[in-house]
């Protein structure tokens, strides 16, 4: 088979691709026509470009739009699982607004995503290592929006809540002072949380699906654990990120508010490429202090720390430029 072009992904982070399906609106305004090509092997897609030549993106792996919630968690399970024997883990979602990161991540009530099955599986796995390591799961909930961390399981964070700030600790790993750990023992417990965590989030916004589209939503699971064996003692962080939309906005449609938001935005999706990169190409500097939400992830991101990210893309024509930006970030971060 032959390509205008060949975009390989090298590196040790894993990064999946996800196409959503072409959808209602694509259809209204006929733009239901798919530019993306799945017709090669479970780990490329190829991407029909406008002047009709084809590029061709290698991940790790390929999610098409009829795989469902649970096959994209059963490549996901044994990245996220590893948490419960000492390692950090990074699950990032990132790409333009619409095409699937709250789907992947959260899900819905009838199809639940990667943050809620995971957690099923913590605790499935603490269930089974019953009598061997004794586990606790603390759960928090945080915002980054305009470069501000914002608690969003502080009881009284639908007021303007004090400023959460990112210190370094003894062992020189990343803390937030003052952030809410809650402690949880069951998915129920999860999905309340999950439940009250969201609606903090949207208070203040005309529209919720606006503000979550222009923020960093971050779940962070902490794992402490004991090993009644040998006395061993672990603590680590699961972070489960659903990153702000990562369109470009035309500077003659923004203005104001709108403009400063996007800034910012560019500002931490740029960052986290540099830091996935530096740390892809073994670089001896890792600009972690770029933006709050790398330098707040700095602990967990390098050294033997996990990190996927789900690359969530559009099929329709009308996404194609914003598709190629995503894919060709994709490609930069491996
Ligand atoms: P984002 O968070 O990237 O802005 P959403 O997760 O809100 O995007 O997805 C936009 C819409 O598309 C939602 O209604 C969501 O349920 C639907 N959707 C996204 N991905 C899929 C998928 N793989 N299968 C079915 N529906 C999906
Ligand atoms: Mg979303």
């Amino acid at each position: 088979q032959l390509y205008n072009e060949v975009i390989e992904l090298k590196g040790n982070i894993r990064v999946f691709c996800r196409c959503r399906p072409l959808n209602g609106s694509d259809i209204v305004n006929g733009s239901a026509v798919s530019v993306v090509n799945f017709d090669s092997s479970p780990d490329e897609l190829q991407v029909i470009c406008s002047d009709s030549s084809k590029k061709l993106f290698k991940f790790d792996h390929v999610f098409r739009p009829e795989d469902n919630q649970e096959k994209v968690f059963t490549q996901t399970k044994p990245i996220v699982t590893s948490v419960l024997d000492g390692y950090n883990v990074c699950i990032f979602a990132y790409g333009q607004t619409g095409t699937g990161k709250t789907f992947t991540m959260e899900g819905t009530p009838e199809h639940r995503g990667v943050n809620y099955r995971t957690l099923e599986e913590l605790f499935q796995i603490c269930e089974e290592r019953h009598g061997i390591v004794k586990y606790e799961l603390l759960v928090s909930m945080l915002e980054v929006y305009n470069e501000k961390i914002r608690d969003l399981l502080a009881e009284n964070s639908t007021e303007p809540t004090k400023k959460l700030e990112i210190k370094q600790a003894a062992d020189g790993t990343q803390e937030v002072p003052g952030l809410v750990e809650a402690r949880v023992y069951g998915t129920e417990d999860v999905w309340e949380m999950l439940k009250s965590g969201n609606r903090v989030r949207s208070v203040g916004s005309t529209s919720a699906n606006e503000l979550s589209s222009r923020s960093h939503c971050l779940l962070r699971v902490t794992v402490i654990g004991e090993n009644l064996i040998n006395g061993q003692r672990t603590r680590s962080h699961l972070w489960l990120v659903d990153l702000a939309g990562s369109e470009r906005v035309a500077k003659t449609e923004a203005e104001g508010e709108r403009l400063k938001e996007s800034q910012f935005i560019n500002k931490s999706l740029s960052a986290l490429g540099d830091v996935i990169s530096a740390l892809a190409s073994k670089s001896a500097h890792i600009p972690y202090r770029n933006s709050k939400l790398t330098h707040i992830l700095q602990s967990s991101l390098g050294g033997d720390c996990k990190t996927l990210m789900f690359v969530q893309i559009s099929p329709s024509t009308a996404d194609l430029t914003e598709t190629l930006c995503s894919l060709n970030f994709a490609t930069r971060v491996r």
